[in-house]
This record gives structure tokens, C-alpha cells and sequence, in this order.
């Protein structure tokens, strides 16, 4: 028999707590928290996740902030706007959605961010934290996931983990964040040979792919912790991970639906890192 981690619920009483502690500094005089987002050009998947986060902050009581620039901003006006939410004492988080139009440079633009408000935890400074594993900001995605296996009382210390996925925002970072609670752990990608033998070895398994249904029972250990990171849409047209939940599930003990597991957790570890640079 298997547990469904609920990242829905999980990130609920996250949320409840963040919004306590807003109303707690509101009561003693503080100011409230302030989330900044500047989104560039009409991408509707990214129109969609903007609306999210600005719906999120407004119910944990944060200001939110959203500037909507032209497709075709140059890069300097750009760093001009990030520059000026740099100084701006009411902003503690500092988010450009990504990605932005071709012909910027989102790493470049990421440089200008002051890391002590680069709640997204890109800026590479904030990167080399993560790596040296000092307190900070953590990127969204995988800091959910330790949120999530926190919350099940899952603990990767001497176990076996692997990482399918090697992108800067969600499979490096997270193989560092299991590192840090002293799993061991393997990061597979595109080029690993015998997957599913690297997979077979996983207590637990997080798969960031990106492609629908991937991961079957024969890729997975009997009792393993499965965290599914993938948001695809299937044939029909709804909305999968990159597991097959289906097959795979009866052989875990733990496993992240898509929807309802990792994804609701991101936008809640935003808040959480908004939160914490305003305390800090
Ligand atoms: P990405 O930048 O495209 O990286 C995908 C990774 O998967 C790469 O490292 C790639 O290997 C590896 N890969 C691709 N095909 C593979 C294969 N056949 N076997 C083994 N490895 C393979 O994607 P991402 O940004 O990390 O996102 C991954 C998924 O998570 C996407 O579905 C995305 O939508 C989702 N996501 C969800 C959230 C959320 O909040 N729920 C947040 C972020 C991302 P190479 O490096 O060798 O190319």
C-alpha cells in the first residue's frame, strides 16, 4: 500500500504559517512583505504562473508587485527596472519570469538582481551558497521537495538517491539539497547508460524530465520514494508527470501525484523565501 504525498495540503498549512507570521509583524509594526515579478512579453504559460504567484502573495498578505513589459525591452531598460526595485525598501524578492524573449539574456539580467532579494535563488551567488550548503535563499522547486519529504518524515540520510535531470533550477539543486541531508546521491541525465538499472538503486527517486509518463514499474525499486517533478500533457491533452502514476504507484511507499504534489509547492517555497528576506 502506498502514501500519496499531498503537496496540496502540505502547502495549505506552509501558507497558513507564512500568513501568521505577516500578520504577526503587521501587529508589531513591521511592514509587510513585498514580492516584485517582472514579466516580459506575452508567453501565455508564463502570463498563467505570474497570476499565480500574485494571487498567492495577495492571500498570504504580501505586497505584490507585477511590472508587464513589451516583448521587444531592450536588455538596458530591463536592468534599469530590476536596478530600481533593488533600492526600493517595500520589495524584499526580486523575480524576472523566465523565459524571457530570445533575444535577451536572462543570465545577464539575473546578474543585476541584488542576491539578498533573488528569492528565485538563480543570482549565481546565491548558487554557490546552495553549494557550500549555508542558510539562504533555496530554489524553489527542489526546496518543496524537501518541504514535502519533511513533511512524510521521509529523511534521505544514507539512503540511495537519484536525480533524474540535470537543469540549473531543479536537478542540480536538488541533488545538492539531498546531499546536504547526507543521502547519497546519483544525478542520471540524457546520456546515462542503463537507466533503469541507475533508477532500480533509488530509495528515493526524483524525476525532472519533462517528458509525460516516462518513468514505468520496471525503472523503479519495490518500497522507494517516488517525487515526480514533470508537468507534461498526455495524448488527451491532460495534465501528467513524468511518471507513470499508474503502474509505478503500488510499487512505492511514497509517491507525488501530477497534479496536486510537487507543483503546488513551488510558488509556497517563493512566499517562504519572500518571507525570509524580509525577516532578514
Ligand atoms: P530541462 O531543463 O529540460 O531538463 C531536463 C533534464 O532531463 C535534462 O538534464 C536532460 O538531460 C534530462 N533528460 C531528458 N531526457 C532524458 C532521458 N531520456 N533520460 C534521462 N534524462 C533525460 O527541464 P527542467 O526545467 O528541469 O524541468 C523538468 C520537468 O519539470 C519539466 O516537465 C518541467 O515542466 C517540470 N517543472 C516543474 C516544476 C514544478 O513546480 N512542478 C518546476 C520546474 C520544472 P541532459 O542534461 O543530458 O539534456
Amino acid at each position: 500500500m502506498y502514501t500519496i504525498i499531498d503537496g496540496k495540503a502540505t502547502s495549505a498549512s506552509l501558507r497558513e504559517e507564512i500568513k501568521n507570521t505577516v500578520n504577526e509583524r503587521k501587529a508589531s509594526g513591521k511592514r509587510v512583505p513585498g514580492l516584485a515579478v517582472i514579466i516580459v512579453g506575452e508567453d501565455p504559460a508564463s502570463q498563467v504562473y505570474v497570476r499565480n504567484k500574485h494571487k498567492a502573495c495577495e492571500e498570504v498578505g504580501f505586497l505584490s508587485r507585477i511590472y508587464r513589459l513589451p516583448t521587444e525591452t531592450q536588455e538596458n531598460e530591463l536592468v534599469a527596472l530590476v536596478q530600481e526595485l533593488n533600492r526600493d525598501d517595500a520589495i524584499d524578492g526580486i523575480l524576472v519570469q523566465l523565459p524571457l524573449p530570445k533575444h535577451l539574456d536572462d543570465k545577464a539580467v539575473i546578474a543585476h538582481i541584488d542576491p539578498a532579494k533573488d528569492v528565485d535563488a538563480f543570482h549565481t551567488f546565491n548558487v554557490g551558497k546552495i553549494m557550500l550548503g549555508e542558510p539562504g535563499f533555496a530554489p524553489c522547486t527542489p526546496a518543496g521537495i524537501m518541504e514535502l519529504l519533511k513533511a512524510y518524515d521521509i529523511s534521505p540520510a544514507g539512503k540511495e538517491c537519484v536525480v533524474i535531470g540535470r537543469s540549473n533550477i531543479v536537478g542540480k539543486p536538488m541533488a545538492m539539497l539531498l546531499l546536504h541531508a547526507n543521502g547519497t546521491v546519483t544525478v542520471a541525465h540524457s546520456r546515462t547508460q542503463n537507466l533503469s538499472e541507475v533508477t532500480r538503486r533509488a530509495d528515493i527517486l526524483v524525476v525532472a524530465i519533462g517528458k509525460a509518463k516516462f518513468v514505468t514499474a520496471d525503472m523503479v525499486k519495490d518500497g522507494a520514494v517516488v517525487i515526480d517533478v514533470g508537468m507534461n500533457r498526455d495524448n488527451a491533452g491532460k495534465l501528467c508527470g513524468d511518471v507513470d502514476f499508474e503502474s509505478v504507484a503500488p510499487k512505492c511507499s511514497f509517491i507525488t501525484p501530477v497534479p496536486g504534489g510537487v507543483g503546488p509547492m513551488t510558488i509556497t517555497m517563493l512566499l517562504k523565501n519572500t518571507l525570509f528576506s524580509a525577516e532578514n
